[in-house]
Order: C-alpha cells, then sequence, then structure tokens
C-alpha cells in the first residue's frame, strides 16, 4: 500500500521556493510574447542552467543538482505554472534524455554526456514517435543497422520537442526485424548536428507555442557502435519504463497550468466590479472556484505519490499514470471552468487564462494519451 508525500520537508521547500522565485523573476515575464512569437525561451534556458535546473535528477559526481524525482516535480511545478513551454523543454531534458542515459548508459557515454546536459552545454531531446507509430510506439520502423564500429540510422521521427534546437537525441530504432516487435528496438544517444540528419519546419501548434516540435529525417546517420544504450534490443523496455517518469513530468506541467489558472481566476473574481461593488461573487462561482482548487491539489498529491515511489525505486506503472490521468483531465476541466468565470476576456487574448487554455490541451496527448493512461491502469488490475 503506497502513501504518497503529506507535506515536503525543509530541503524540498526550499527547492519549491527557489523555483518559484526563479520562475516568477525570469519565466514569467516573457512568457506571454515568446507564445504570441512561437520564440524559443533561450535566454530562459541559458539563466535556468546557471541555477542547476538542466541537472535536476543527474548525480552530484557529474555536475548535477540530485534531486530526485520529487525534488524535480516540485521545481518543474513552479516552471509550469510560469509557462509550459519552458516547463516541458526542461521535462523532456531532464525526464527523458538525462533519466534514462543515467539508468542505462555505458560509464563511457554518461562520463562523455552527463556533465554537459546538467552544465546546460548541451540540450536533450527523446525521439521515439514516428509518422504510423505514436501510441503504439513499438510498431516503429527508423532502422539502426550495425556496420563495422559504426550504426548505421534510417527513417523519419516525428512530433520531437526541442528536436533542432537541442544538441542531442535519445533515439529509438529497429535492431531486429524478424524479433517481435517490442523485441527489436534499441535505444541510442545521437549528437544533433550530423550528417544526415535533417529537419522539417517547426510545427503550428494550439498551445506550448514557445516549444519547438518538429519530424526529423535520417538518412544513412552514422553512430559509433557505442553510442547504443544498454542492451541491444532491449530499448523499447527503457522507453517504457521512462515514460513512467516522463508521464509524471507531464502530469506536474498539468498540475502548474491549472494551479495558475485557479490564482489568475481568483485574482479576477476578487479584483472584479459588478453592480458597483467590488469582489461580489454568486455562490455558483464560489463553488466552481472549490472544486477547480481542490482537483489541482488532489492532482498534486497523486504526483507526489508516484514521484516519491520513483525515487523508492518500487512499481509507480499505475501511480505515473493515475497522476498523469487525475492531473491532465482536471486541468482541461479547469481551463474550461476558468473560462466561464472570467467571460469575454479569457478568450480574447486579453487575460493569461486564454494562453492556459491553449496550454492545457496539450497534457492529455503526450507521452501517453488519457486512453493510454486508461489502459495501463486498467492492466495494472486485471493482469
Ligand atoms: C506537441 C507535441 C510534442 C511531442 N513531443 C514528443 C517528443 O519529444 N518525443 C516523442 O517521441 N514524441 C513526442 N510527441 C508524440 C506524442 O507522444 C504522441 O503524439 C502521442 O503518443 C500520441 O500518438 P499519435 O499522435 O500518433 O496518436 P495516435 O496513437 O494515432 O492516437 C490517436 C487517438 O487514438 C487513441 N488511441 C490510440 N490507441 C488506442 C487504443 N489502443 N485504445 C484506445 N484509444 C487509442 C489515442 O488516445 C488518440 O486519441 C509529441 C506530441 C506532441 C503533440
Amino acid at each position: 500500500m503506497t502513501t504518497g508525500v503529506p507535506t515536503l520537508g525543509p530541503d524540498l521547500e526550499r527547492l519549491r521556493a527557489d523555483a518559484r522565485a526563479f520562475a516568477d523573476e525570469v519565466i514569467a515575464p516573457g512568457a506571454a510574447e515568446r507564445d504570441r512569437r512561437k520564440e524559443f525561451p533561450t535566454a530562459v534556458l541559458k539563466a535556468a542552467a546557471a541555477k542547476g535546473y538542466w541537472g535536476i535528477l543527474v548525480p552530484e559526481n557529474y555536475g548535477g543538482m540530485a534531486a530526485g524525482n520529487l525534488g524535480q516535480s516540485v521545481i518543474l511545478e513552479e516552471f509550469a505554472r510560469a509557462d509550459a513551454s519552458t516547463h516541458v523543454t526542461l521535462s523532456v531534458h531532464n525526464s527523458l534524455v538525462c533519466g534514462p542515459l543515467m539508468a542505462y548508459g555505458s560509464e563511457s557515454l554518461k562520463a562523455a554526456w552527463l556533465p554537459k546536459l546538467a552544465s546546460g552545454e548541451a540540450l536533450g531531446g527523446y525521439a521515439l514517435t514516428e509518422p504510423h507509430a505514436g501510441s503504439d510506439a513499438a510498431s516503429l520502423s527508423c532502422t539502426a543497422v550495425r556496420d563495422g564500429d559504426s550504426w548505421v540510422l534510417n527513417g523519419t521521427k516525428m512530433w520531437i520537442t526541442t528536436g533542432t534546437q537541442c544538441d542531442v537525441l535519445l533515439l529509438f530504432a529497429r535492431t531486429d526485424r524478424e524479433a517481435p516487435k517490442a523485441k527489436g528496438i534499441s535505444a541510442f544517444i545521437v549528437p544533433r548536428r550530423l550528417p544526415g540528419l535533417t529537419a522539417g519546419k517547426p510545427e503550428n501548434k494550439l498551445g506550448i507555442r514557445a516549444s519547438e516540435t518538429v519530424q526529423l529525417f535520417l538518412e544513412n546517420v552514422r553512430i559509433p557502435a557505442d553510442s547504443l544504450i544498454g542492451e541491444v534490443n532491449r530499448g523499447f523496455n527503457y522507453a517504457m519504463e521512462t515514460l513512467n517518469g516522463g508521464r509524471v513530468g507531464i502530469a506536474v506541467q498539468a498540475v502548474g497550468i491549472a494551479q495558475r489558472i485557479v490564482d489568475e481566476t481568483a485574482a479576477f473574481l476578487r479584483d472584479r466590479v459588478r453592480h458597483g461593488e467590488k469582489g461580489r461573487t454568486t455562490q455558483d462561482e464560489d463553488f466552481r472556484l472549490a472544486e477547480m482548487a481542490t482537483k489541482v491539489d488532489a492532482a498534486r498529491l497523486l504526483c507526489w505519490r508516484a514521484a516519491e515511489l520513483r525515487d523508492q525505486k518500487r512499481d509507480h506503472v499505475r501511480e505515473a499514470s493515475m497522476a498523469k490521468l487525475f492531473a491532465t483531465q482536471s486541468c482541461n476541466e479547469i481551463a474550461r471552468a476558468a473560462v466561464e468565470l472570467v467571460g469575454p476576456a479569457a478568450i480574447s487574448g486579453g487575460h493569461v487564462v486564454e494562453r492556459l487554455f491553449r496550454d492545457a490541451r496539450i497534457t492529455e496527448l503526450y507521452e501517453g494519451t488519457t486512453e493510454v493512461q486508461k489502459l495501463v491502469i486498467a492492466r495494472t488490475y486485471l493482469r
């Protein structure tokens, strides 16, 4: 029986306060403008690197913060509250690149990449999805063929966050075409700027517009044999295990967005002048706000429970999916309710809730859709 974290201790409270201050001072101020211009948050990320936020999970001997998954949840919630685009860029980098490299990488790959990833010298991207392999990632068809001291990569990756801005990719490719589909996939560390590795135009997205999403094309991309992560043909297991952490990261993104919506909606209602009276609300408005705030707290506790289990290296497949399912669905319900409470300003772009409403939508799609989370949770009861 799992319990989760009722309160944070002093160390985590300090991490949270520092992250809140950084988010308020550095991330939040330009977020609306970056969203409008679809501008990648380069300066913000540089400042985040200087504070150690590129190496949240990375051990101290590689230059990281070693704050664990709970620490990461606490920090990245504050970032999402300020700007979901900055959040996802760093969530992918920390959870989906540093995490699996730490867990499965050889000593030489860790020594080569972790200090760069933790210090801000190298940004990471995660390349699993393909045009015909999204929820069913085991169907991926990008290939890696051994040729002497190299692997040669061919194929197309789709919806890759930070696909041109990153310096290194954790990339999944098929290494055995005869094996059952999940058993013939391997994971590789691929430097981003190699001959044959090109990108399509950035996607024009509904939300998280300041994060970059692109298609990647691999044509005879040659990487050294020791770029393999872990064992050959075990890559799908690594991808799925990594996504347990990533799912908590996106659940946390939903909590950050939702918390900001609650705060902004409460401020709107407090400041609103109606019938000559400031801050006058109806009971229906009070009830809606109470439900929104309660859902945010419940979602946060689910995130903390899953993150704590992950830190304890205990099974957390069900808990990670429950956190993502509940947090992301709640975030979208909260966003819809906020648009009704704030009224026309919330859909005209004149209020921050408009951006938050758009950013909320993606949380139910990536790192496993809502339907996929339901399948995962149900299977843990039925298997
Ligand atoms: C902005 C953005 C950023 C992304 N970043 C990355 C990234 O950095 N790296 C990466 O590898 N991928 C990334 N992705 C890909 C993302 O994880 C996939 O889009 C997601 O897994 C869904 O895959 P799909 O789009 O192919 O949809 P599909 O798998 O085609 O699903 C379409 C619909 O069918 C439903 N569905 C599918 N299978 C089932 C089933 N068995 N039962 C019930 N319903 C089902 C889904 O829930 C969904 O509603 C990103 C996507 C987006 C939009």
